[in-house]
């Protein structure tokens, strides 16, 4: 963190994740997970000065396991209750967001799948009851799974520009595209091609979620130093990073991050 303040970074939203190595069977540990992220939120601000917002629900790859160990009735329940407590999170402003939640990112059985696929349903029922966005976690999505989600999102009474697939590894495109937002990982080329593109769009790292793979991570430090580097570039300029630093999260969120003279508060 002190890397990313450092680098400029001011403000991020903070996914929660297991921090132990066994994957939560209770909701009890759930909620204990949930207050490691909002205090950890805490932490980031008062030592290092930077803004964090917790977005919180039951990691949906936890279901893997958790279907295995419980069968799929008592998973779906145990995913179900722990969305019901992170939206009493949001509507209590402790988080700002459901996430992560949506579907393995590999291929899982049929009984996962109905799992995973209930539970998202709670998901978007929460997040317009809730009245935030979700974070979805899934594998990579075409232009028609794009709108197949929008259209869930629509069903459910949630606004398709409220639903931000995290860790999108290509630029959403096209003029059909349903509104689904990407928040797109900070590598280089895939930044430069998207840096004009009109909003909402974001820019992450995956520097915690993805800790077993290496070679895909990326420094938490990387979107400040992305965001210098375009400001820097006499050929774009700081004009297009309104959109994934303060346009984005009017539109998805539907408020304005908040500086203070320094910068960060
Ligand atoms: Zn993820």
């Amino acid at each position: 963190m002190e890397r990313f303040r450092a680098a400029g970074g001011t403000h991020l939203f903070l996914a929660t994740q297991n921090y132990d190595h066994d994957v939560p069977l209770s909701l009890e540990s759930y909620a204990r997970q949930f207050e490691v992220t909002a205090e950890l939120a805490v932490k980031v601000h008062a030592e290092v000065g930077a803004r964090a917002y917790p977005v919180l629900a039951p990691y949906p790859v936890d279901l893997v396991t958790a279907v295995a160990q419980v069968g799929n009735a008592r998973a779906v329940e145990l995913h179900c209750s722990a969305l019901d407590l992170a939206g009493r999170w949001v509507r209590e402003r402790k988080a700002v967001a459901l996430g992560e939640v949506g579907f393995p990112h590999f291929p899982v059985s049929d009984e996962v799948r109905d799992a995973a696929d209930t539970v998202f349903r709670h998901a978007l029922e929460v997040a317009r009851d809730s009245d935030c966005p979700v974070v979805v976690h899934s594998a990579d999505l075409d232009a028609a799974e794009r709108t197949g989600l929008a259209e869930r999102a629509r069903r459910a009474g949630v606004r398709p520009d409220r639903i931000v697939k995290h860790y999108a590894r290509a630029r959403f495109v096209g003029r059909d595209d349903p509104g689904v937002v990407p928040s797109y990982l900070a590598r280089r080329e895939l930044v430069r091609e998207v840096i004009r593109d009109p909003g909402p769009w974001f820019l992450e790292t995956d520097y915690l979620d993805d800790t077993d793979r290496p070679g895909a991570v990326l420094d938490l430090a990387t979107v400040p130093r992305r965001a210098t580097a375009i400001a820097d570039d006499p050929a774009v300029g700081p004009e297009p990073l309104w959109v994934p630093f303060v346009e984005a999260i009017e539109r998805v969120y539907g408020w304005r991050p908040e500086l203070d003279a320094e910068g960060a508060e």
